[in-house]
């Protein structure tokens, strides 16, 4: 599959990059393109150029990152852009004069659109996002890296009673002593009484390989 996005964007860059900039284009993508988060911003930009201009990414800066959504900025020819991306797509998220929308902006725990600039500032002097994101042992779903906590619902993390997947593992129901979870506050009290027990924070050596759920997008257990 992201064979086909590359070979698709060769396509794109012809049309929508400025002659004397494609070279440059299909360097940055050439970086990238053993990176699927990097590979789904160049194709939805490329194919969709936000600005209706000819245009050329120069560079990527990861901002964000919380249930397996990783918010980028992307640094192009012209402008700056938010890129919403998982290992499935990307998103545009807007551009970075006018900020954040305010759902991202909680989603990714900003109070308000002060609070976010007052991190990030003017952009600049960020460091570029790296071609070995995905490789430094990071969870292939949440993408919290080696030694740390999973996203509370990301499907690798392993259950503390079972060591089971604690997304399926019958132990929340037994945990909580009900039949069912469905409600926001049993999700937190399940959290809290995981976090009590110990979580397992994620070891690429013995949680990357084999589970089967691996490449699909991250989800709260319901
Ligand atoms: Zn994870
Ligand atoms: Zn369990």
């Amino acid at each position: 599959m992201i064979a086909d996005k590359l070979k698709e964007l060769d396509l794109f860059i012809d049309y929508g990059v400025p002659k004397e900039q494609q070279k440059e284009a299909r360097t940055v993508v050439d970086k990238f393109s053993h990176d699927p988060l990097a590979v789904n911003i160049f194709h939805n930009f490329y194919s969709r150029l936000p600005d209706a201009v000819e245009d050329c990414i120069e560079e990527l800066v990861l901002l964000e990152r919380c249930q397996g959504q990783l918010l980028f900025l992307v640094n192009t020819s012209h402008a700056s852009y938010f890129y919403l991306a998982n290992s499935e797509k990307a998103e545009w998220a807007g551009s970075s004069r006018e900020g954040l929308a305010e759902e991202l902006l909680h989603f990714f725990g900003f109070a308000d659109q002060e609070a976010f600039f007052k991190k990030y500032g003017d952009f600049s002097g960020l460091p570029p996002y790296s071609p070995d994101f995905l490789n430094t042992a990071a969870c292939p779903i949440c993408y919290c890296r080696e030694g740390e906590l999973h996203e509370f619902g990301c499907p690798v993390e392993i259950c503390p009673w079972c060591d089971g997947q604690l997304i399926n593992c019958d132990c929340r129901f037994q945990q909580l002593g009900v039949a069912e979870l469905n409600t926001e506050e049993q999700l937190q009290r399940f959290q809290e009484l995981t976090q009590k027990k110990g979580r397992i924070p994620f070891d690429a050596a013995s949680q990357r390989p084999a589970y089967p759920t691996a490449g699909h997008p991250a989800k709260k257990p319901q």
